[in-house]
């Protein structure tokens, strides 16, 4: 990827699951490098399906998909995995880590799938677990954690191969009040420091405190576009097919 590239490029994307209505419908939009992008919508609007194709879990049945300078859309399972595992972490409402493997495991387990080498990326999760503040529970197992802890966990994880991108679904949905307040800190200090966010969430505080633009989706479209501050949700009539 050059630095002219934008991290993230879709073009007339569109994605139907069985017979249904497209979830997601002639969808063209692109994210620079550095920004934190919120997608809003309500339920059902396509959300999800689309921070699934920008992960590489799923492929449009039209349109293209670049990501860091990658056609995901040409890509095979394997090379998808190999692609996310390189460029891209994720981090879940409900955390999905794994109960038997200790926090450091946890955070550990994409470093070792990418084939790293073990010292350097035990020093690398070391470093990550101090800087959010849970280097003491790194023995632990995330069931003994509160949903706070456990999601700063998921967040170690997620940067632990330092991806070009991070991608969370409703990283605030499970939290209580102030925990929630937490990781909207914890994702806002994230993108001060450079890095490319883009997160699906009904948390208009965290779109507020961390977006420089927020999206609005309706029925499978980009129905809004907003810069910071400004939540989509509420504003500009629907488009279809809106290069963003
Ligand atoms: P959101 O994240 O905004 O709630 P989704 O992307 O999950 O929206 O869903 C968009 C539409 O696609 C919805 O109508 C949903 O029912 C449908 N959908 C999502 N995933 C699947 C699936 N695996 N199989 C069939 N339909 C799906």
């Amino acid at each position: 990827m050059t630095s002219e590239q934008p991290m993230i490029a879709l073009h007339g994307v569109t994605r139907r699951y069985d017979d249904g209505p497209p979830a997601l419908d002639d969808v063209s939009l692109t994210v620079s490098a550095g920004e934190c992008v919120a997608v809003l919508g309500p339920s059902g609007s396509g959300k999800s399906t689309l921070l699934n194709l920008v992960a590489g879990l799923d492929r449009p049945d039209s349109g293209t998909v670049t990501v860091a300078g990658t056609r995901l859309e040409t890509l095979g399972e394997a090379a998808a995995a190999r692609f996310r595992r390189a460029h891209v972490g994720l981090v879940f409402q409900f955390f999905n880590l794994l109960d038997d493997l200790t926090v450091l495991d946890n955070v550990l387990l994409p470093a070792h799938l990418a084939g790293a080498a073990r010292r350097p990326a035990r020093e690398h999760a070391a470093r990550l677990l101090d800087s959010l503040g849970i280097a003491r529970h790194a023995d632990a197992y995330p069931g003994r954690l509160s949903g706070g802890e456990r999601q700063r966990v998921a967040v170690a994880r997620a940067l632990i191969n330092r991806p070009a991108l991070l991608l969370a679904d409703e990283p605030t949905g499970a939290l209580d009040t102030v925990a929630g307040q937490d990781v909207r800190h914890l994702i806002t200090n994230l993108h001060a420091t450079g890095q490319t966010i883009v997160l699906v969430t009904h948390d208009l505080r965290l779109a507020a405190d961390c977006a420089t633009r927020t999206i609005g989706m309706r029925d499978g479209r980009v129905s809004a576009v907003s810069p910071a501050g400004s939540p989509a949700a509420s504003a500009m009539p629907g488009s279809a097919g809106v290069t963003v």
